[in-house]
């Protein structure tokens, strides 16, 4: 039975891609040897990583002003590194808190200087953006999270403010065209969300932030250091790297827009779908539903592990809800095709109709 993959993170990668990192881990390019097995300052893996680099810059549009890098530690190293290197220790940084991981940034930034949080949905567990809020014109940045991938909902418009937005985009990186690049200072992502396998985090960062903060940075943890090497300082996640790059060909093949139009057309079918069931509900202000984590809820809690069974027996797995949460998660990133999305909600129908 085809198995639909509705997993958060790591997550759905295209098949294509699966192919050719499975082939690669074999016989790289036809050198005989692993992508595994050789150096990452051979010419091969260099132009690897050139090329990543380059997808990115033409998939964002960057200007010159950018500089990206694929780094380590997961966007949980991100959040420390951003205030490390952007923050002085008497400048204040703005953080809007939409979710857990916005909530786990914010206290990494606390470790390096000020923190305003201008506003937070924590008090009703996330289930929307804040809207209507002020960011102080002198902070050093405003970090926000794009799409809060444990509680499904996204920002839809990102606002115009005066200093750089910082932006944590690990569960909707290329899931839509970027508007207003020069607004950004940083925009970083995690791979293993909607971009690649686990092990390297995207970091597109404004140069003329760095050197800043008048703090002596280690090396490893300075974007400057990585910036000067081309991401190649030390020994890069080559795998990770790989596949990304495998995965930001795939997304040039298809395009920005077109996965964007993909993209909706999934997410409004799943929601419709979950509106119009009378055994299911929403669990988030609906102007602020994620495009790329569909939560929602059982109306009879009693059927709740009753329809994950059932789903799963029928080849949709992933849909349990973060362990925190509890309830249902759709996860239906870029390489979700619609009929991934039509067999779930064929599923939920069929599930009414026994259960109703
Ligand atoms: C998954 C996720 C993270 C954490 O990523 P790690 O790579 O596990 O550190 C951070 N932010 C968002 C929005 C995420 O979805």
């Amino acid at each position: 039975m085809k198995k639909w993959n509705f997993f958060s993170g790591p997550a759905i990668l295209p098949a294509t891609v699966l192919q050719q990192a499975a082939t690669a881990v074999i016989d790289f390019n036809g050198m005989g040897l692993s992508l595994l097995e050789i150096s990452h300052r051979s010419k091969a893996f260099e132009t690897v990583m050139n090329e990543a680099r380059q997808l990115v810059r033409q998939l964002l549009q960057l200007t010159d002003d950018y500089e990206v890098l694929f780094l380590t530690g997961g966007a949980s190293t991100q959040f420390a590194l951003i205030p490390y290197n952007l923050l002085p220790h008497n400048a204040t940084a703005a953080y809007l808190e939409t979710g857990q991981w916005a909530s786990n940034a914010i206290k990494e930034a606390a470790l390096f200087g000020k923190v305003q949080v201008v506003a937070s949905s924590a008090d009703t567990l996330y289930n929307h953006i804040p809207k209507n809020y002020n960011v102080p014109a002198d902070a050093a940045y405003f970090h926000i999270t794009t799409n809060n991938t444990v509680f499904g909902t996204q920002m839809h418009d990102i606002p115009t403010i005066s200093c750089p937005i910082v932006a944590d985009m690990s569960s909707d990186i290329f899931s839509r065209p970027l508007t207003n690049l020069s607004s950004y200072g940083v925009i970083y992502a995690g791979a293993q969300k909607n971009m690649g396998a686990a092990g390297t985090t995207l970091v597109v960062v404004r140069k003329d932030l760095l050197n800043k903060t008048g703090r002596q940075i280690p090396s490893m943890f300075n974007y400057q250091t990585h910036i000067e090497h081309h991401s190649m300082f030390n020994t890069p996640p080559v795998f990770a790297v790989y596949v990304a790059y495998l995965t930001l060909q795939w997304i040039a093949e298809q395009g920005l827009e077109n996965l964007a139009q993909k993209n909706t057309q999934k997410s409004q079918l799943l929601y419709h779908e979950i509106d119009r069931n009378t055994l299911f509900k929403g669990s988030v202000a609906i102007e602020d539903r994620s495009q790329m984590n569909v939560t929602f809820v059982c109306t009879r809690p009693e059927l709740e592990s009753e329809f994950l069974t059932f789903a799963e027996q029928n080849g949709c797995v992933g849909l349990k809800g973060y362990r925190k949460v509890g309830g249902y998660r759709a996860s239906i990133y870029n390489a979700m095709e619609l009929e991934g999305v039509q067999t779930l909600v064929q599923l939920m129908q069929e599930f009414e109709q026994r259960w109703a």
